[in-house]
């Protein structure tokens, strides 16, 4: 398995138990069941077409990238990294999964100095 692929998808599973579990269901806006095309890394989940388009914190993933996002969050454990997916979703998901730990890090930060 490629060593990015890895890296992000372990990212966005420690993101989610971490309590920042993205929503991978719908539109975390409007509650769209199709045409997700975008992740919002502000609103912590999937955005569609419409509710993506004014949301400046997105990054348009395609159709695998939202399966191995899927698949991170729920696969069990045994078999997290036993799956691939195309070369351009790798750059997708290395850029949502760094952007958004970050993000939430930094929330958890804050939080723990308070
Ligand atoms: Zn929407």
């Amino acid at each position: 398995m490629d060593k990015e692929l890895v890296l992000a998808i372990f990212k966005i599973r420690l993101a989610s138990l971490i309590g920042f579990t993205p929503n991978v269901k719908d539109c975390v806006n409007c509650g769209a069941g199709e045409s997700l095309v975008y992740f919002s890394i502000k609103n912590n989940g999937l955005k569609c077409e419409a509710c993506g388009k004014i949301d400046k914190s997105v990054i348009k993933i395609s159709e695998a990238t939202l399966y191995a996002i899927k698949y991170a969050i729920m696969a069990p454990a045994k078999k997290l990294y036993s799956f691939n997916v195309p070369e351009d979703s790798i750059e997708e998901l290395r850029l949502i999964s760094k952007v958004y730990l970050e993000e939430k890090l930094e929330k958890v930060y804050r939080f723990e100095k308070f």
